[in-house]
């Protein structure tokens, strides 16, 4: 397996533990506001091979405290079982950032015990995500893997971009009744700053929320979940 990306430390990427960060190529959505967007089209040059990785792991054992994986989406990676174990065999726990597509895949990995967080994706009320996915039959799967998780993932977060015209106070409301009772719904304003796959969506309207409507937005998702913040 080729990685495209490996970030040496990291504060954010892994809730709670100092990490490094580990970037596949390639995605099957096409989110307009993705900010990774060569990574999401797999244009990124592939730059590290598994065993760079773990010797790098291996050199900095006692200073980082975990390892995230990103991409693009990481379940696509045909390596990812591999790559899991890997670093899972160093002692590292491994986070896992998905946009919930694959769900065999992470059933894959949850049953072999080779992820200890997963964060989740929910870029829209299931039954609308036409803009981010061109398979009619996603929001099946989509369910499937938020299910999965709330069962059985040793700690998870769910995650929306709120950026207009997608993200609303309805399609919170929508998206926390989906996930009621889970653990973490985090709601993460949109940078408007940053490059996206779709370069003309910052340009046509500002899609930014601002934190008045991230406040409400918040307060109307807060009594469906356990714990809900902005990040
Ligand atoms: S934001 Fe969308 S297109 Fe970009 S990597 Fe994530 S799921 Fe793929």
């Amino acid at each position: 397996m080729i990685l495209a990306g490996l970030q040496k430390n990291s504060f954010i990427d892994f809730p709670g533990k100092i990490s490094c960060v580990l970037f596949t190529t390639g995605c099957n959505f096409i989110c307009p506001y993705c900010h990774n967007a060569d990574l999401a089209r797999g244009e990124y040059p592939a730059r590290f091979k598994l065993a760079q990785v773990i010797d790098f792991l291996k050199s900095r054992r006692g200073m980082l405290e975990g390892v995230a994986i990103t991409g693009g989406e990481p379940t696509l990676e045909g390596g990812i079982v591999d790559l899991c174990r890997a670093v899972k065999s160093l002692g590292y726990p491994v986070k896992l950032d998905t946009n919930g597509s694959r769900p065999a895949v992470l059933r894959g990995l949850l049953e072999q015990g080779l992820v200890d967080f997963i964060a989740m994706d929910i870029k829209a009320p299931l039954n609308d995500y036409h803009p981010f996915s061109r398979d009619p039959k996603i929001h099946e799967r989509l369910a499937a893997s938020i299910r999965m998780i709330m069962e059985s993932a040793p700690a998870y977060e769910f995650r929306t971009t709120c950026a207009a015209p997608f993200v609303n106070a309805n399609s919170v409301e929508t998206i926390a009744r989906t996930i009621e009772g889970a653990a973490c719904y985090v709601l993460q304003p949109f940078n408007r700053r940053a490059v996206c796959l779709d370069p003309e969506f910052n340009r046509r309207q500002d899609p930014t929320l601002f934190p008045d409507e991230m406040m409400r937005l918040k307060t109307l998702a807060a009594p469906f979940v356990r714990t809900c913040m902005i990040r």
